[in-house]
């Protein structure tokens, strides 16, 4: 049976179905558009993963795609509807980073990402919301709506990039574009049953993404499955003039690494992610999911990476010290939201007064702190040098392992409101993720069980600098021998 001939409604496709059934015709990209858009206006007052949707561009984009493809020509996505994290610039969309301070900001250009996904022929469908700048791990920090977790809509997606991972659970897009500080792209894939890969520092250029903390940063995919985020890795990774970070080697086609084969693989196990204050139904997920792997011929070590206890707080100094330098730009004068005032003074103060939430004017006050004369030693160098010593921990690992597996979050999603009050329990909720950002390693979340509620669970798998294809390979040897993968949401109206 061909995949298009499983009666998977259209938006349920992953893109390598979708892709197989416009190659033989059985749809077009505008049917298959059509029937995303029709299914975000079912579902969307209810999830709330959108900032904004771009339909009538989206049909345009769409007919065009249906028009190439007539004539011949190729592409990696050619009529693909994929979903960007609204803190990725796009020329002429509004682009707001799920902040009032940006409200009416209309970029003059499009991020590197977004362009190569629209050259390879995908469609763009609009802006997910995201917590604000990107600063938390729910979404309930934009200045906007709090976006619904597909699986429980009393529950959180997880964030920042809730509004992409629930826009690809709830079949409101294909794939989504995230963004990872600090696991802003594998937390939400993990809390949502879907797949969320963050690319190693410098594989994808941060060209026109709005930045929080640059040297942490990193733009990734968010798929229905593994084979989805070689797909889109393919296309955003590679080198960029404008992003003097971003790395030059070469692009590997990562869907060549997916053999299906993990024997002689050597996964580590890290001692120091099985801590007390994990739901015990995650690490009971992710030890079977690591004992799979090893039924499949992978060998498991223990190893050890002392310094983890250090990273969370090690993260937030280094987040919010770049965050509040980054952020020094809005004032009211050269972007978006103003407040008018009748002098210089007055008019920064209230416009970011105004501009800014409160978790944003938290993270300035703290990074300003940390940099201020006097403090910068004992708190910003500090951290940095520790930084050396967990980026140096996992350098040891990785020679004594391929790659390394862990928890993507220490709990499955938590109830809308239950963190919100609470800025520390949000901020342990990204206790095994921020590791791999300070080293500038690669990782990716995976679906690898539900909890007694229903609610998905990640496996997190992580790689050395550049090692894409070895995570990317694990992961979906791991997903292809397990159905997890497979369920989707029940969602909220009888869409179809
Ligand atoms: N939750 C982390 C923070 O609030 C990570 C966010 C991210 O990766 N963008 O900073």
């Amino acid at each position: 049976m061909t995949e298009s001939q499983t009666h998977t409604p259209l938006p349920d496709l992953t893109i390598h179905q979708a892709l197989a059934g416009l190659e033989r015709g059985d749809l077009t990209a505008v049917e298959l558009t059509q029937a995303v858009l029709a299914r975000i206006q079912a579902v969307e007052d209810q999830i709330q993963a959108y900032l904004r949707v771009t339909a009538e561009q989206a049909l345009a984009q769409a007919e065009e795609a249906d028009r190439r493809r007539q004539q011949g020509e190729r592409a990696p996505l050619l009529g693909i509807p994929l979903a960007i994290k609204d803190v990725l610039v796009t020329e002429g969309v509004e682009t707001t980073c799920g902040s009032k301070i940006l409200q009416g900001f209309i970029p003059p250009y499009t991020a590197t990402a977004v362009a190569r996904l629209e050259e390879a022929g995908a469609i763009l469908l609009g802006k997910t919301n995201t917590d604000e700048f990107a600063m938390g791990s729910s979404t309930e920090n934009s200045a906007y709506q709090t976006t619904r977790n597909p699986w429980d809509l009393e529950r959180v997606p997880g964030g920042s990039s809730g509004g992409s991972a629930a826009a690809v659970a709830a079949g409101e897009a294909l794939g989504a574009l995230g963004t990872d500080t600090g696991g802003s792209v594998r937390q939400p894939a993990a809390l949502c049953g879907v797949v969320g890969l963050k690319p190693s520092y410098g594989r994808v250029s941060r060209y026109g993404l709005v930045a929080y903390g640059s040297s942490l940063d990193q733009i990734g995919p968010i798929t229905q499955d593994v084979r989805d985020a070689a797909l889109l890795l393919n296309v955003i990774a590679g080198h960029d003039p404008l992003d003097g970070t971003s790395l030059p080697e070469p692009v590997p086609d990562y869907t060549a690494a997916l053999t299906g084969e993990v024997k002689g693989l050597r996964i580590g196990l890290p001692e120091e992610y099985f801590v007390a204050g994990i739901q015990p139904e995650v690490e009971a997920a992710v030890r079977a999911a690591v004992a799979h792997l090893e039924s499949l011929g992978a060998e498991v070590l223990p190893i050890s990476l002392p310094n983890t206890d250090k990273a969370l707080p090690v993260y937030y100094l280094i987040a919010p010290a770049e965050a509040s330098a980054n952020l020094a730009r809005y004032d009211g004068i050269r972007f978006g939201y103003s407040a008018g005032a009748e002098n210089l003074f007055d008019n920064y103060r209230l416009t970011r007064g105004q501009g800014f939430g409160p978790e944003v004017k938290r993270r300035i006050m703290l990074g300003t702190y940390a940099l201020s004369a006097g403090y910068y030693d004992a708190y910003y160098l500090k951290a940095q040098q520790v930084r050396t010593l967990i980026r140096e921990d996992f350098q040891r690992a990785f020679q004594q392992v391929d790659v390394i597996a862990a928890p993507t979050s220490p709990t499955t999603a938590f109830r809308i409101g239950e963190k919100i009050d609470d800025p520390l329990a949000m901020i342990l909720t990204d206790i095994f993720t921020t590791s791999a950002n300070l080293a500038g390693i690669c990782a990716i979340s995976v679906p690898c069980g539900f909890d007694s509620q229903g609610l998905p669970i990640g496996l997190q798998l992580l790689g050395p600098a550049l090692g894409e294809e070895a995570i990317l390979r694990v992961a979906h040897a791991y997903e292809q021998s397990t159905d997890w993968h497979k369920r989707r949401a029940q969602l909220p109206t009888s869409a179809s």
